[in-house]
């Protein structure tokens, strides 16, 4: 454990943090003495979960009013190394709100900002980060050669959230000078996307379509396997780019990033840039009818065959179980 203290970013959805913060605070005590947190959410209501998952200290950056929460966060953050409480290294969730936070606070201290990370060791007093280059299939690190405090954002899903026991986290006000204009952007309106069942990049099971399946309408077969799983629905960019289903179903370089327990290909030919979003999955299982189809190299259990003789037996089969 080589540094001495890591600053997390929290985002949080009311009063739950969400998952892709709490994997930052579970590396987050792997690598440094002490782990604080830094939140435009309810502190107070964060604490305890927070501190559940290593973070002694909850920094609050203040009521955001109505505002895009990276000024006010990018602002106390730079306070608080310019105090000459620094963290060796500030970790950011590579969220919306994350990739502003780090923009706007990289201006703030002048210093370099590393993204897409999917991996980080410690190395001595240094830290090196992982991320995975040409669709996944190579790995390269990199390190910062510069001063501290190094900024880190980090892709969901790059480590397990897993809690410590630690006892709730002091609630600390950050205070931040005055925004000016940077704080005059106001959210107007929000659009939340209607789903039943679990989300896609957090489920346990996610079953996935692709062009294999032939068209929007068997796409259908998909939805009512996950729903017998008790899983989300999930797809190939090809039926996104389609416009069979919405963007936020897509797995891969360019969508969601998934490590469920189960993970179902069908009708997905498994590209690297597909694959690279799901390989991480504890059991893959694919559906295609051509043997050679990439997925099948990733796959645990392999079914060469038709999705449209598969499929309505697997949902035959799970149904006469009920
Ligand atoms: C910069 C970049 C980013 C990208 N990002 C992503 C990404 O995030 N996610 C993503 O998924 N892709 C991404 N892609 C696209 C990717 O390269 C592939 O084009 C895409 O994943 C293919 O989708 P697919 O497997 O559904 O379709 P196809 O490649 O057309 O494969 C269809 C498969 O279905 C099988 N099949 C056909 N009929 C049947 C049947 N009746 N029964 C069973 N099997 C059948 C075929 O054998 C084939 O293997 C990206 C590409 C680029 C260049």
């Amino acid at each position: 454990m080589g540094l001495d203290k890591t600053l997390v970013v929290v985002e949080a959805n009311g009063s739950r943090v969400l998952p892709a913060s709490l994997e930052l605070l579970t590396q987050a005590r792997t690598l440094a003495a002490a782990v604080e947190a830094v939140t435009w959410g309810d502190a107070a209501e964060l604490a305890a979960e927070v501190g559940e998952y290593g973070a002694s200290r909850i920094f609050h950056v203040g009521d955001v009013d109505g505002g895009l929460p990276g000024p006010a966060t990018a602002a106390s953050i730079a306070a608080i190394v310019e105090s000459g409480a620094s963290p060796d290294a500030i970790l950011v969730p590579q969220t919306y709100d994350g990739r502003d936070v780090a923009a706007r606070l990289s201006v703030r201290l002048d210093k370099p900002v590393i993204t897409n990370v999917i991996g980080m060791e410690g190395e001595g007093d240094g830290l090196r980060s992982v991320h995975g280059v040409f669709g996944g299939t190579k790995v390269v690190k990199a390190a910062f050669t510069g001063g501290k405090p190094w900024i880190f954002v980090v892709k969901a899903k790059s480590f397990a959230a897993e809690p410590s026991g630690g006892a709730p986290a002091e609630v600390v006000t950050a205070a931040h000078p005055d925004l000016g204009l940077t704080a005059a952007a106001k959210i107007i309106d929000r659009h939340v996307e209607e789903s039943t069942g679990p989300k896609l990049d957090e489920a346990d099971v996610v079953v996935a379509g692709g062009r294999g399946l032939g068209s929007k309408e068997a796409y259908g077969m998909v939805e009512e396997l996950a729903r017998l799983l008790g899983g989300a629905p999930g797809a190939s960019r090809a039926i996104v780019d389609a416009d069979w289903v919405p963007y936020s179903y897509q797995v891969g370089q360019t969508g969601k990033t998934v490590k469920p327990t189960v993970y179902v290909a069908l009708g997905i030919s498994g590209a690297t840039q597909h694959l690279v979003g799901m390989k991480g999955a504890k059991n893959i299982i694919a559906v295609n009818k051509d043997k050679e189809a990439p997925i099948f190299s990733v796959a645990d259990l392999g079914i060469v065959g038709d999705v449209h003789q598969v499929l309505p037996k697997l949902i035959e089969a799970l149904k006469a179980r009920r």
